[in-house]
C-alpha cells in the first residue's frame, strides 16, 4: 500500500492505538485490579446470559479472523469448528505456553503482566468447546513465571471463576499447570500431548489431527498462550469490530518482541501489519550503535530473513511478508545490523536445530547434524566452495514432508533462504578458506 511515495502501515493509526492484551495498569496481574477493569466480565456475560450459547463464541471468533501467534498463524475458529460434537470421550484443551523458539519472549509477558486475560480466554475456550479442562504445558525454564502464574491460578480458583459451577453456573472447569523439561520439541503440538501423558516427547503423525485425536486419544484442541489471551477481547468487542484492527489476512492487536540491534529492544502491542520500518526506527529508537540494516528475521529461527533492501514497504503481516519469501511466524522481529556475520549466525541457529532434533526421522536427525558440522567448517575457514550447494541439496532433502513433524522444515527455512540471499558472504568464506580448493580428497587424507 502506498501512497504519494510513503508507504502506509496496515496498521493503521499506530501511534494514537490504545493497549489492549498489555495495558499500562499498574499490578494487573493481581486479580482485584483485573476485576477492576473488568477482568472475567465477558465470561459472566456469556454464562449469565441465555441467549449466548458455547457456538456463538466460536462463531465471533470466526468472524475475528484471529490467526493463532505460536508461530504458523492458523485461524483459530477454524480449528475450533474441527472439534467434532461431544460425546462421551473427555475433551481438553492444550495451552501451548512452552514458548521456545529462539527470540521468542512474548508469551512470557502475557503470563506475568496479564495472566487473567489469559486464563478467561481459556475458560471461555472451555466454554465455547464444551471441554471441562485445559493443561497449560509451560515452559520448564520459565520459573518465576510458573509460580506468578500458579499463585494468580490460585486465586482465580479462590474466587469461583475456575473449579466447579463457575460463577454459580453448570459451566464447570479446571486448569491444570504442567511444567516441560527444557526441549524445544515439545512446543510441537502432538509432542506437547506426548510429554503431557508421561512420555517421551516424541511428535505424533498428523492426521489425525487433536481435534479427532488428541491429549489421551481424545478430542483436543491445542492454542498458544497469547492467541487465547485475545478470547475475552474478542467476545467483549464482537468478532468483525476485531477483525478490523490491523491487517486484514490476520488481523487484531500484536505483541511484537523486538530484539537484536535496535536501541529499544523488548515486547510492544500494536495492530498486526506495522511496517518493519516502524518497528524498527520509530518504535525501537533505531539501529544500535547507528549502524545500517543487513537483514530481519520477521518472527522466530524458523523464518526466512529479509534483506534489508527488500523492507521498503513490508509489513508484520503474511500476506506482505509472503512477497520477500518470508512470513510472520511468532512475530518477534529479529533485527541485524551491517556488522553481522551471517554465516557464523545460520551456524548458530543450525547449532540450535542440531541440539534439539528429537532424533527420530533420519533426515532430520542425520539433516540436521550435517548442516551444522559443513556451516561450522565454512565459518572457520575450512569450507570449499562445493559446501555451499552441498547445504542447499541437504535442505531439499530434509523437509516437503519427509519428516513426521514441521521441525526440519524449521530448521531448513533459514538456511535456505539465509544462503541464497546472502550466498556472497558464504562464498567469501569458502574462497579466504586455508582449505585446497580442489574437491578431490588427497591420498592417504583421514
Ligand atoms: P502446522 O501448520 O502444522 O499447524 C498449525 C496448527 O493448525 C496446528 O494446531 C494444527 O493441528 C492445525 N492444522 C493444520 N492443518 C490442519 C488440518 N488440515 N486439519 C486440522 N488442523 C490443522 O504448524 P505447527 O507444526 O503446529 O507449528 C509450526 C510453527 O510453530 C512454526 O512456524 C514454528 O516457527 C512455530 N514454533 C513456535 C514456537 C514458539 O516458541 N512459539 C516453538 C516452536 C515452533
Ligand atoms: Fe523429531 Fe525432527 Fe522428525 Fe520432528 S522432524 S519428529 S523433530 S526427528
Amino acid at each position: 500500500m502506498e501512497t504519494n511515495g510513503t508507504p502506509q502501515s496496515p496498521a493503521g493509526d499506530w501511534r494514537s492505538y490504545e493497549r489492549m492484551l498489555l495495558p499500562p495498569i499498574q499490578d494487573l496481574h493481581k486479580l482485584g485490579v483485573y476485576e477492576e477493569h473488568g477482568g472475567y466480565d465477558r465470561l459472566r456475560r456469556v454464562l449469565e446470559d441465555d441467549a449466548f450459547e458455547p457456538s456463538d463464541v466460536t462463531d465471533e471468533v470466526k468472524a475475528s479472523g484471529l490467526t493463532g501467534r505460536g508461530g504458523a498463524g492458523f485461524p483459530t475458529g477454524i480449528k475450533w469448528t474441527f472439534m467434532p460434537e461431544p460425546d462421551e470421550r473427555p475433551r481438553f484443551i492444550g495451552v501451548n505456553a512452552d514458548e521456545s523458539e529462539p527470540g521468542t519472549f512474548k508469551d512470557r509477558q502475557v503470563m506475568e503482566y496479564n495472566p487473567h486475560l489469559m486464563l478467561e480466554g481459556i475458560l471461555l475456550a472451555g466454554y465455547a468447546l464444551h471441554i471441562d479442562t485445559a493443561y497449560v504445558y509451560i515452559r520448564g525454564e520459565y520459573t518465576d513465571w510458573i509460580v506468578h502464574l500458579k499463585e494468580q491460578l490460585e486465586n482465580a480458583y479462590e474466587a469461583g471463576y475456575v473449579g466447579e459451577n463457575i460463577m454459580g453456573s453448570d459451566f464447570t472447569m479446571d486448569i491444570v499447570l504442567h511444567k516441560g523439561a527444557g526441549a524445544y520439541i515439545c512446543g510441537e503440538e502432538t509432542s506437547l500431548m506426548e510429554s503431557l501423558e508421561g512420555k517421551r516427547g516424541y511428535p505424533r503423525y498428523k492426521p489425525p489431527f487433536p481435534a479427532q485425536s488428541g491429549i489421551f486419544g481424545s478430542p483436543t484442541t491445542i492454542n498458544n498462550a497469547e492467541t487465547l489471551a485475545h478470547v475475552p477481547l474478542i467476545v467483549e468487542q464482537g468478532g468483525e469490530a476485531y477483525s478490523n484492527i490491523g491487517a486484514g489476512d490476520m488481523p487484531g492487536p500484536a505483541l511484537y518482541g523486538m530484539s537484536g540491534h535496535v536501541k529499544n529492544p523488548g515486547v510492544y502491542e500494536f495492530p498486526t501489519g506495522m511496517l518493519l520500518t516502524d518497528m524498527i526506527y520509530d518504535v525501537c529508537g533505531g539501529m544500535a550503535r547507528d549502524k545500517d540494516l543487513k537483514a530481519v528475521v520477521p518472527g522466530g529461527s524458523s523464518v526466512p530473513p529479509v534483506p534489508a533492501d527488500q523492507i521498503d514497504g513490508i509489513s508484520m503481516n503474511d500476506e506482505s511478508l509472503g512477497e520477500v519469501g518470508s512470513r510472520t511466524g511468532t512475530f518477534c522481529p529479529l533485527v541485524l545490523d551491517e556488522e553481522t556475520d551471517m554465516v557464523s549466525f545460520l551456524r548458530r541457529v543450525a547449532h540450535f536445530y542440531q541440539d534439539e532434533t528429537c532424533g527420530q526421522c533420519t533426515p532430520c536427525r542425520e539433516g540436521t547434524s550435517w548442516l551444522e558440522k559443513i556451516l561450522a567448517r565454512i565459518d572457520e575457514g575450512e569450507g570449499r566452495m562445493r559446501d555451499i550447494d552441498l547445504l542447499l541439496e541437504l535442505c531439499d532433502n530434509m523437509d516437503g514432508g519427509r519428516t513426521i513433524c514441521a521441525f526440519a522444515d524449521g530448521a531448513v527455512g533459514p538456511v535456505r533462504a539465509t544462503v541464497k540471499r546472502f550466498r556472497e558472504e558464504f562464498a567469501a568464506k569458502c574462497q579466504a578458506s586455508v582449505h585446497p580448493v580442489s574437491t578431490e580428497v588427497s591420498a592417504g587424507a583421514g
